[in-house]
């Protein structure tokens, strides 16, 4: 039985006093249900979240990362950098990173590497633009997307990858994929899965969606076969939004 993991992603909103008055109401409200929490505040206020949610069973994550790990790279955050406050999650090939930040295929799977390799867990997110969906190559971009995302990624560091299938017209949109439409990319998606690993590791797999996911369409998308948890935007931002998600209960 795969565990239900919902996540927020904060983006850029928050200042580091906003974040740790969130971090501590969230440790307040959220259950002690058998749903894996994440958040990942803005990379200001990383530090003092996770020294916030020191004792709590709220994990915390980065938003992205570089692709290097030291060096000439001004403006950007190095998983060493990460590691030292100990953020244990990274995000990564969110669609704001692919389509307005140009981050290629190549380039993420570098950072899913580079985050693995040093211990840290990985949120890969793929999904397809409207355009995609409506020509019919919905499954042809997520399929690209997923194989070289996770390029040379070994079956034992796949245990430390979650998917999240983030449809790009649903997310920030108030659109959401059809229950039916994201169990079945879902479903796709595992079977990506097992033919570049084996069919184990594709039962195994944490699949979120994400797009819009709110506290009323909670509960239908996460009660199918194949979705088996959120990565969640403009709702994970304040707790009466967040937590009603993080305690969905299977319809
Ligand atoms: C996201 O940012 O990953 C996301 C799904 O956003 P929203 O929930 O606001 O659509």
């Amino acid at each position: 039985m795969r565990k239900s993991y919902i996540a927020g992603n904060w983006k850029m909103h928050k200042t580091v006093s906003e974040a740790c008055a969130l971090a501590s109401e969230l440790d307040s409200a959220v259950g002690q249900n058998e749903h894996k929490v994440m958040i990942a505040p803005p990379f200001t206020a990383l530090a003092a979240v996770a020294d916030t949610l020191k004792e709590s069973r709220i994990i915390v994550g980065a938003q992205n990362m570089a692709s290097a790990e030291i060096g000439a790279h001004t403006g950007e955050v190095s998983v060493l950098m990460l590691k030292d406050i100990g953020v244990a999650t990274v995000i990564l090939g969110h669609s704001e990173r692919r389509h307005v930040y140009g981050e290629s295929d190549g380039l993420i799977n570098k950072k899913v590497r580079l985050a693995l390799s040093h211990g840290i867990d990985v949120i890969l997110c793929v999904g397809e633009q409207i355009d995609e969906r409506e020509a019919g190559n919905a499954e042809f971009v997520v399929e690209g997307q997923m194989k070289n995302g996770l390029a040379e990624v070994s079956k034992e560091e796949l245990d430390r990858v979650t998917i999240a299938y983030e449809p790009v017209w649903a997310i920030g949109t108030g659109k959401t994929a059809t229950p039916d439409d994201a169990d079945a990319m879902h479903a796709f998606i595992r079977k990506i899965i097992s033919s570049m690993f084996s069919e184990e590791s594709a039962q195994s797999m944490i699949i979120q969606y994400g797009g819009s996911v709110k506290p009323g369409n909670a509960s239908s998308l996460l009660s199918m076969e194949n979705i088996d948890g959120a990565l969640v935007g403009g709702a994970s931002l304040d707790s009466e939004s967040f937590v009603p998600i993080v305690e969905f209960d299977r319809v």
